[in-house]
């Protein structure tokens, strides 16, 4: 097998095995293109590092040494010779660019007779000696992992002793110096000396670009966006071309666009006299990339001519970093340069317009999740940078917020009134929060998953919610909580990130969400090729709103449980679950059923005529009943019951796994009033609606959550149709209506060919059906999964990204035995997988006719599904 090849070897295709950077160098290569020569060890290679148990196998290591002889031959310098040493640099490189990993070790292949040679030849001693205490600080810190900070207290103290302000202020025998007190300080920590032969250098290097593959912070970026563990890293090693050598010398890096806001032109920074990382390390301040034409003219031009060439090869903006050495310019990398999400539209309609690329393939050129930006507050990206995250949860409801800590609901709204921006910190939240939830910036909870009652419910409001933090150490009855060692007391400040699930301390200002003039155009296009309709989860008139004007098709799911969180419905629907009698449910019922008609005018009202998908109660009776004494006083004050009463009668409500309880068809079943009540609102509100709009298509789809057994499905069925057609006969109106169920219990897919008989249409309700399939909480997996991360057994949440081998074989079951039985039978999911791209692409293959999501993720949907359909 083929485990290293040179830079003349490879070609832009072969990213998977040669990460992004090789491949990119072996292309730039091949349309000859100024690049010191290299070779690249496969992804492949990491990979068998990890199956020989972090070792690099006897195969491979003769293939590296191979190499390093074509290297020598084809630069005609070798390693630690005395005429000519070949030096390099050894960089990481995966399939997707991933910050996180090992980035970059330079000057390898140095030692004390190799730097007096390249001394001696070059006359510039102090040149020789700056890249041998860089390349030893550089070793000891990526490839042995002792800290930066024992090597910059030596640079600070000699800068003392000197007298001198800065790092070129030091002359080449204070550098020398340096070198030996680093090797020393080396020696001390490690237990050997620095290694001199430029081999075992080499494979040092090597094996820690192969180890931080598998290091924290690659693993939680690997998360986040969607990498798999399995793909491995590459390793490129590249002769060194030096920038550092002399005023004609020089860094860069540039891009072809401003990543920023897309605007065509060069962008970028260049360094004289400096070596890549002083240009990222912002110890002097670079010039613009413009001012360099001045300083060196030709290679500028040469450059620009690079970059046209690089973006039209590509067709897409790139990412390059470059060197001059005497004048004389080389490519060390160049790829397709990350942006935000107004600069990704940009760019996408400028190369549509300037014939570069397709629709299709400017569609395909926007990472879904990018579009988040567009539509929640970010944090200023400045301030950003310089914050570093006192704790991480899950990052459950996009967008950024800044305010101060408050512990209730009531405070958060008390807060607000006053206009205290505030960010509401709980253990959990529960239905009574939800207008402490609205007064908000942001939320903040112990626990709960990604399909927690914080989580659905702030992702509807659009909110930004980090839930999960099982590192906050809360003392909710004194309103303080302890994390990272700190104390924190109600109206400290504190700033949240619901798109990382990262926590800082302190103020992080926020700029507001603002869509750019090319989102309509590029949404136009996804449209335009995606084949999933995009409905969306929304409960209330407003959330529905919102989600039209995001180019929602439809309601997929409302949630009729969530049209009681405002303080007068919830009362009513407490009555409701605490009654004792026929009669008391009943009563309390006829309360409700106003609201429920009107709200459901309402939707009907915003979606004009589009479908809207009402799934009857499906309250987990723990979120619902009261706790708090005041709550319980008044229940008992209406319902003419003693306090002691009601206490008894919520003991009896009491389960010992309320997910799994009485909920969703199994209220109906117990109380077909409920499911009576609900189909007058339902009807009575279509049958209005219909009245002021002929034109509009009004068809009413009630859905029925839970069901597992086909005969559930007929019992629930039966009052339904018999309410709703006795409703529509007194309206003397013609008012057609669907009756459907949702699958989120694996024995409802398993028999779907006997439910299919009864139902007009299925919805994938794939948080439950997640929850059930794997038997994990919804509410509590959130303790547990960061262990399942660590130990490679997950590598996402599956309450977040579908787990296509399993819940997803369960979909595809349903499908296959459904659609044959019922032809006109449609399918959609609603469960929060509808918003994720990977699993949107998922539901596009195995044939889904729509996608429900909250609102906010309505654009990203439509992406996705173009992006699936492409
Ligand atoms: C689901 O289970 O996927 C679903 C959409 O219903 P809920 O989240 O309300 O249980
Ligand atoms: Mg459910």
């Amino acid at each position: 097998k083929k485990w290293v090849y040179l830079f003349t070897e490879g070609n832009a295709d072969m990213r998977e095995l040669l990460g992004g950077k090789g491949a990119n160098l072996a292309e730039m290569t091949n349309i000859g293109l100024p690049v010191p020569q290299g070779f690249t060890i496969t992804t492949e290679a990491c990979t068998q590092y990890y199956e020989d148990g972090r070792e690099i196998n006897n195969e491979i290591m003769g293939q590296i040494n191979e190499h390093i002889e074509k290297m020598e031959q084809i630069t005609g310098k070798k390693f630690g010779d005395m005429e000519n040493p070949l030096l390099v640099s050894v960089r990481s490189g995966a399939r997707a660019s991933m910050p996180g990993m090992m980035d970059t070790i330079l000057n390898l292949g140095l030692n004390e007779d190799v730097v007096n040679v390249i001394a001696q030849k070059s006359g510039n001693p102090r040149w020789a000696w700056d890249c041998y205490r860089r390349f030893i600080q550089m070793y000891s810190d990526v490839v042995m992992e002792v800290g930066k900070k024992y090597f910059e207290e030596l640079i600070d103290k000699m800068k003392d002793e000197r007298g001198v302000k800065l790092d070129v202020e030091l002359t080449a025998d204070d550098l020398k110096e340096l070198a030996t007190q680093f090797k020393a300080e080396y020696k001390s920590k490690i237990g050997k000396d620095f290694p001199d032969d430029p081999k075992e250098q080499l494979y040092g290097a090597i094996k820690a670009v192969f180890r931080s593959w598998d290091n924290p912070r690659a693993n939680v970026y690997r998360r986040d966006n969607d990498i798999p563990y399995s793909w491995g890293t590459a390793v490129n090693v590249q002769s060194m071309a030096f920038g550092n050598m002399g005023d004609d010398c020089g860094t860069g890096v540039a891009f072809t666009r401003d990543p920023a806001t897309g605007a065509k032109g060069l962008f970028g920074e260049f360094l004289t006299n400096a070596q890549g990382e002083d240009v990222v390390a912002g110890v002097r301040t670079p010039m613009h990339i413009q001012e360099m034409s001045e300083k060196f003219p030709e290679a500028f031009e040469q450059f620009k001519d690079v970059c046209a060439t690089l973006e039209e090869h590509y067709r897409d903006m790139q990412d390059m970093e470059f060197t001059v050495e005497h004048g004389k310019l080389f490519m060390l990398q160049t790829r397709n340069g990350k942006r935000t999400a107004q600069a990704a539209l940009k760019i996408a309609c400028d190369f549509v317009d300037e014939g570069m690329r397709t629709e299709k393939e400017a569609v395909a050129m926007i990472d879904p999740r990018n579009l988040d930006t567009l539509l929640h507050p970010q944090f200023d990206a400045a301030a950003l940078k310089a914050a570093t995250p006192a704790g991480r949860g899950l990052g459950a409801s996009p967008g950024a917020a800044c305010g101060k800590i408050v512990f209730s609901a009531e405070d958060a709204e008390e807060w607000n009134a006053r206009g205290e921006k505030v960010v509401l910190v709980r253990l959990e939240t529960s239905p009574e929060d939800i207008t402490g939830m609205k007064a908000s910036q942001g939320i903040l909870t112990v626990r709960g998953g990604m399909t927690s009652h914080a989580a659905v419910v702030a992702r509807g409001m659009g909110t930004c919610c980090v839930s999960g933090c099982g590192d906050i150490a809360m003392d909710e009855a004194n309103k303080k909580f302890t994390l990272a060692g700190k104390e924190y007391h109600e109206g400290d400040y504190i700033s949240i990130d619901g798109t990382t699930g990262n926590i800082y301390d302190g103020q992080i200002p926020t700029v507001d969400a603002k869509i750019a003039g090319e989102f309509g155009r590029v949404m136009e296009w996804a449209d335009k090729y995606r084949k999933l309709k995009v409905r969306t989860n929304a409960d209330t008139p407003k959330d529905a709103k919102k989600a039209r004007e995001l180019g929602a098709e439809g309601i997929g799911l409302c949630r009729t449980e969530h049209m009681f969180f405002e303080e007068d419905r919830i009362a009513a629907f407490r009555e409701m679950i605490c009654s004792d009698t026929v009669e008391e449910r009943e009563a309390a019922l006829d309360k409700i059923l106003p609201y429920q008609q009107g709200d459901f005018e309402a939707l009907y009202e915003a979606l004009e005529g589009n479908p809207v998908t009402i799934r009857f109660l499906d309250p987990p009776l723990h979120e619902f009943v009261p706790t708090e004494e005041e709550d319980i006083k008044k229940l008992a004050e209406s319902q003419g019951k003693s306090v002691e009463t009601i206490k008894n009668i919520i003991a009896s409500l009491h389960e010992f796994n309320p997910m799994m309880g009485h909920r969703g068809c199994r209220l109906a079943v117990t109380y077909p009033e409920i499911a009576k009540m609900q189909t007058r609102a339902v009807i009575r509100a279509a049958i209005n609606v219909k009245k002021v709009h002929p034109d509009w298509n009004v068809k009413p789809e009630i859905m029925i959550p839970l069901i597992c057994e086909v005969k559930e499905l007929k019992y629930v069925k039966k009052t339904v149709v018999e309410t709703a057609d006795e409703e529509i006969k007194a309206a003397g109106i013609d008012l057609e209506y669907e009756v459907g169920t949702m699958i989120e219990i694996p024995r409802a897919a398993l028999t779907a060919d006997e439910i299919a008989k009864e139902a007009d249409f299925f919805c994938f309700g794939t948080n439950d059906l997640t929850q059930m399939t794997f038997g994990f909480s919804r509410d509590d997996a959130g303790k547990f999964l960061n262990a399942y991360y660590e130990s490679k057994i997950f590598e996402n949440d599956p309450f977040a990204k579908l787990d296509q081998n399993g819940v997803g074989k369960l979909m595809e079951m349903t499908i296959k035995l459904g659609r044959p039985v019922n032809p006109n039978l449609h399918i959609g999911i609603c469960g929060e997988h509808g918003g994720d791209p990977s699993s949107v692409a998922f539901c596009h293959k195995i044939g889904l006719d729509y996608v429900s999501c909250s609102p906010f993720r309505v654009p990203i949907a439509r992406l996705a599904a173009a992006q699936a359909a492409i």
